[in-house]
C-alpha cells in the first residue's frame, strides 16, 4: 500500500477535465439568513409537520422502495397538470434528471451538443461536460431575452441533441418570449430535445406542460424544491412515454428513497398549502420588486420566479456589506459579462426581506 501514491494513483484514473474542475460550491449558512438559494421560507405547518412525521415513522425502511413509484407518479401527473397520455419519471431533484438527460444523449459515435442561451443554471453546463458532451451557450440580449436568430443560427450550426431552457431563466428570473421558445423547439425538429426546465414555475403560474402533445420533441422538467421541499430532492420529467423509456433506462433504480416517497405524496395531497404559500411570496416579490425600484442607482430585472436579480454599482460591496450583516445572497458579477456587478436575492417573507432592503441601502450609501 505504501508504494502507491495517491496523486499518481489519481493522474492515472481520474479524467483530466475532472482534475482541472472544481466541486461544485455551497456556502456553509449556519447563523446566516439564507437568500442565496431559492428556498421556501415557510416550512409546512405544525400539524401537517405532525402527520408527516407520523408517516415517515411508519415508512418500510428495511425494503427497498417500490421501484415504479407508481402512487407517487400518478399524484405528480394528477395534481401538477400532466396531460393524459404523457408520463413522468423522477430524479433526485431536477439536477439529476438534467444529468440523466445528458447521459442518455451523449453518443460516442460522434460529436454530442448541449445548448442552453446563458447565463443560464450552471448544472446544464456541468451536466453536459460530465457525460462527455460539449456545451455552446449564446448569449442571452442585454435585457435578458433569448436571442431568437442567434439561437437559431447556432443550433443550425451545432445541431445540439438537447437544449435546456429555463421557463423562468435562473439567474435572470424572467420568463422567454413564447414565441422564440417556439421557435426553437420548432428549428430542433427531430434531431434535437428541448428540455423546458420549469423549475420556478410555481411563481409563474405559466406553463409549457400544456404544450407537451403540439411538440413531440419536447419535454417539460419541475421540481418541487422551489415550492416548499428543497430538503426532499425530487424532481421529475413529464415526456412523451416513448421518449422517457429512454431516460428511464439510464435512471440508477430506486433513485427515490422511501423517506422522499413519503413526504412528496405527503405534500402533493396537501399541495393546495405549498401553493398559497407560493402566492405569498409572489405577493413578497411584487412588494420587494416595487420598493427595490424606488431605490436611486440601481436597475431591477422583472423576475416571474422567487428571486430578483438586481444590478448595482458595486456587487463585490455590496455582498460584502450583507454579509457582514449576516445576509447570504448570490453575487452574479463572475457568471457572466452580462451579469456585471448584478446579484441576486431569493424573495422571502416581509420581515426577512425587510432587513434585505435595510442591509442593501446600507451597502449604496456606503
Ligand atoms: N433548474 C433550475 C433553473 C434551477 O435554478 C435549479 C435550482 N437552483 C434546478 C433546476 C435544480 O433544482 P433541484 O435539483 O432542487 O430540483
Amino acid at each position: 500500500n505504501s508504494t502507491i501514491d495517491i496523486d499518481n494513483l489519481i493522474a492515472n484514473t481520474i479524467r483530466e477535465d475532472v482534475r482541472a474542475g472544481h466541486i461544485y460550491k455551497v456556502p456553509d449558512a449556519s447563523g446566516y439568513m439564507k437568500l442565496d438559494a431559492m428556498e421556501n421560507p415557510y416550512e409546512l405547518p405544525d400539524p401537517l409537520r405532525r402527520e408527516l412525521a407520523q408517516r415517515l415513522a411508519e415508512a418500510v425502511l428495511n425494503r427497498y422502495p417500490v421501484a415504479s413509484y407508481a402512487t407517487l407518479k400518478q399524484k405528480l401527473r394528477a395534481k401538477l397538470g400532466v396531460p393524459a397520455g404523457y408520463d413522468v419519471i423522477l430524479g433526485n431533484g431536477s439536477d439529476e434528471i438534467i444529468s440523466i438527460v445528458c447521459t442518455a444523449a451523449a453518443r460516442q459515435d460522434k460529436r454530442s451538443v448541449v445548448l442552453a442561451p446563458v447565463p443560464a443554471f450552471v448544472m446544464f453546463q456541468r451536466s453536459a461536460q460530465f457525460a462527455g458532451m460539449d456545451f455552446v451557450g449564446v448569449p442571452l440580449k442585454a435585457d435578458f431575452s433569448l436571442d431568437r436568430a442567434a439561437m437559431l443560427a447556432a443550433i443550425a450550426e451545432h445541431k445540439p441533441s438537447v437544449v435546456f431552457l429555463a421557463y423562468p431563466n435562473n439567474p435572470t428570473g424572467n420568463l422567454f418570449d413564447a414565441d422564440d421558445m417556439v421557435a426553437v423547439i420548432e428549428a430542433l425538429g427531430e434531431h434535437g430535445i428541448a428540455v423546458v426546465d420549469e423549475a420556478y414555475q410555481p411563481f409563474a403560474r405559466t406553463s409549457f406542460m400544456e404544450r407537451l402533445p403540439q411538440y413531440p420533441n419536447m419535454v417539460v422538467m419541475r421540481t418541487l424544491s422551489k415550492l416548499g421541499l428543497a430538503g426532499i430532492r425530487l424532481g421529475y420529467l413529464a415526456a412523451a412515454p416513448l421518449l422517457l423509456e429512454q431516460f428511464d433506462k439510464v435512471r440508477p433504480p430506486y433513485n427515490i428513497n422511501v423517506l422522499t416517497q413519503v413526504a412528496a405524496e405527503f405534500a402533493l395531497d396537501h399541495v393546495d398549502v405549498l401553493n398559497a404559500q407560493a402566492a405569498s411570496l409572489n405577493a413578497a416579490r411584487a412588494e420587494l420588486d416595487a420598493a427595490l425600484r424606488a431605490l436611486p442607482g440601481i436597475e431591477v430585472f422583472p423576475s416571474s420566479a422567487n428571486f430578483i436579480t438586481v444590478r448595482v454599482p458595486d456587487a463585490e460591496r455590496t455582498c460584502a456589506t450583507l454579509f457582514a450583516e449576516k445576509v447570504l445572497i448570490k453575487n452574479l458579477s463572475k457568471m457572466h459579462e452580462l451579469l456585471a456587478n448584478c446579484i441576486r436575492v431569493t424573495v422571502s417573507t416581509p420581515e426577512e426581506n425587510a432587513v434585505f432592503l435595510n442591509a442593501l441601502k446600507a451597502s449604496l450609501d456606503a
